[in-house]
C-alpha cells in the first residue's frame, strides 16, 4: 500500500509506494481503508520537531481520519464496509487527565498518528475502542471534517 512515512530523526517525510499492509494483531483490531485524512497543525509541529512523537522508527502520521472498515478481528463489533471515523486518543484510564475525562491530555503516549502508525496511508489498523460508526446521511468527508474541526477548535479555545 502507499503511505506517507515520517522519520523524526531526519525530519524527512517520504511517500512509500510499497509500505507493508497493516495486519490484525489483537482480536478487537479493525483495519480501516482510509478515505479522508486531515493535515492538522500538530502534524506540522511534529514535522518541525516541536511536538513530542515517536522517534525510534519512522512512522505514519495522520490522526484525524475517516474511512471504511476493510477487515475486523473476531472480537470487534465492526464489519467490513461500514463507514467510520477514528478517535486518535488512547486513554490509559489511570492518570488524573483520564479520570477527569480529559483523556486528550493523557501522557501514556499511545495516540494514533503520533506514537503509533496513523492515517496518512491507504490502510491503518486501530483498536475497536478508537472506532466510531458514521450514521447514514453523514459522508466520509463530513466525518473527517467534524473530527478535524472539533480537535482544532478544542485546541484553540
Ligand atoms: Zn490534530
Ligand atoms: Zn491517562
Amino acid at each position: 500500500m502507499e503511505a506517507l512515512v515520517f522519520d523524526l530523526k531526519t525530519k524527512v517525510l517520504k511517500h512509500e509506494k510499497k509500505h507493508p499492509m497493516p495486519e490484525i494483531v489483537k482480536d478487537d483490531d479493525v483495519i480501516v481503508k482510509v478515505a479522508y485524512s486531515g493535515v492538522c497543525g500538530t502534524d506540522l509541529h511534529i514535522m518541525a520537531g516541536e511536538f513530542p512523537a515517536r522517534s525510534d522508527r519512522p512512522f505514519t502520521l495522520g490522526h484525524e481520519f475517516s474511512g471504511v472498515v476493510h477487515a475486523a478481528g473476531p472480537a470487534s463489533a465492526f464489519r467490513a464496509g461500514q463507514k467510520v471515523v477514528v478517535d486518535p486518543n488512547r486513554p490509559c484510564n489511570l492518570c488524573n487527565h483520564c479520570r477527569r475525562s480529559k483523556y486528550q491530555f493523557c501522557a501514556a503516549r499511545a495516540n494514533i498518528g503520533v506514537w503509533v502508525d496513523g492515517g496518512w496511508a491507504q490502510y491503518c489498523v486501530v483498536s475497536s475502542l478508537h472506532v466510531f460508526l458514521l450514521p447514514d446521511g453523514v459522508s466520509l468527508a463530513q466525518g473527517e471534517r467534524v473530527l478535524l474541526e472539533c480537535a482544532v477548535v478544542w485546541r484553540v479555545s
